[in-house]
């Protein structure tokens, strides 16, 4: 039997996501013995030794079914940020509260959703999947948020509007201040989204995330990941806080044990670890200063990064720095699926890495100058 064609069409407008080759994929390409990995924005310490443990402890407890809603690492949650526990979701990645905000939030083919373009992929293509049209004002010079235009992007049919603060690739951010008044300025129905997945390394977290200032404004949602600071992008986990309302709808549809046993436990220990946390984010804070001062004395333009990432613009063609990077062993992100073919996205890795990537670079840049 064949699908029929309205759903063939648009199941055949989305491509798989493309991670590009794996670390073993261009050891053995390149003939290489290491490779060093800096796309994908995760922590440069690896994992939280405290998390291993417990990991370690609960794999006799895999054969159970987690218990569904996770209320010990909501409990926890709520806890760490000083929200009420009413308000968390906690999901597989904060990509699934993403896909879950849209399909609980939106009608198909009457509701819009606003974004800047570029914007983290996700968005586009949970709200193409659900029929959902998309609406994306630009950004300003420099990547700066013109917060009015998606203000004024907005009508009474706006369900969602998604600001993703600091933002990817740019590292650009706004104080906690500029999103309660874009929040302020919405159309009643629209729900301000504010994706927080970088904001612990917005430095000082406190100016910048909406959830120290949680319970002001009763249309935002904050989305929080686990991949980043936390160092725990393998084991996928997220959470979204919200109003109660919505938390209840979301906890309704979501499939009950899509935060598995071990996230769920690896979550609460990551909360825990508090010195592990602050040993990343000196690193990332470190590493940050460092890479950007370096690469623009490289003849890089730069752009200032509130987040564990830089973009930078090579004084050379963008795509034969990253693929010279690669044959060297280091995999940086091209940023051309953002619509950037000129412009490049590092992570902030560890000490060693960012010399080896500095070193990497100049060589790269002199040779092509
Ligand atoms: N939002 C943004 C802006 C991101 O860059 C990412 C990670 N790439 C996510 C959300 C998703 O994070 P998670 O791993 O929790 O699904």
């Amino acid at each position: 039997m064949q699908p029929s064609d309205r759903v063939r069409d648009l199941v055949r407008e989305f491509t798989p996501y493309t991670p590009g080759l794996s670390m073993e994929e261009i050891k053995e390409r390149y003939g290489l013995t290491s490779v060093i990995k800096l796309a994908s924005n995760e922590n440069p310490l690896g994992a939280s030794p405290l998390v291993k443990r417990v990991l370690a402890r609960k794999a006799d407890m895999v054969f159970r079914y987690p218990r569904a809603g996770n209320p010990a690492l909501v409990a926890a949650l709520a806890a760490a940020h000083g929200v009420p526990g009413e308000c968390v979701v906690a999901g597989n990645g904060s990509d699934e509260i993403i896909d879950l905000l849209v399909r609980v939030t939106c009608r198909p083919g009457l509701d819009n959703v606003v974004a800047f373009s570029p914007c983290f992929s996700i968005y586009v293509q949970q709200t193409r999947l659900c029929g959902v049209t998309l609406r994306q004002p630009a950004l300003g010079p420099d990547f700066a948020f013109d917060l009015s235009a998606l203000a004024d992007a907005c009508d009474e049919n706006t369900a969602l509007v998604f600001l993703t603060n600091p933002d990817n690739p740019s590292g650009y951010a706004v104080s906690s201040g500029d999103v309660v008044a874009l929040a302020r300025s919405l159309p009643p129905r629209a729900l301000l989204v504010v994706d927080e997945a970088y904001v612990e390394f917005a430095d000082p977290e406190a100016g910048h995330s909406m959830l120290a200032r949680w319970g002001e404004c009763d249309n935002v949602v904050v989305l929080r990941t686990f991949s980043k600071l936390y160092g725990l992008a393998g084991l996928r986990l997220g959470f979204g806080v919200m109003p109660p309302w919505l938390a209840d709808y979301l906890l309704r549809v979501r499939l009950p044990f899509s935060v598995n046993l071990l996230a769920e436990a690896a979550g609460i220990a990551a909360l825990e670890d508090t010195p592990f946390r602050q040993a990343s984010l000196e690193t990332v804070l470190r590493g940050r200063a460092l890479l950007t001062e370096k690469l623009a004395a490289l003849s890089c333009r730069v752009y200032p990064s509130k987040a564990n990432f830089l973009m930078f613009r090579p004084p050379c063609p963008a795509l034969t720095v990253f693929e010279e990077l690669l044959r060297r062993g280091i995999i940086i992100r091209a940023l051309k699926s953002y619509g950037l073919p000129d412009r490049l996205r590092v992570s902030i890795g560890n000490d060693e890495e960012n010399d080896v990537f500095l070193a990497a670079v100049k060589d790269v840049i002199g040779h092509a100058g």
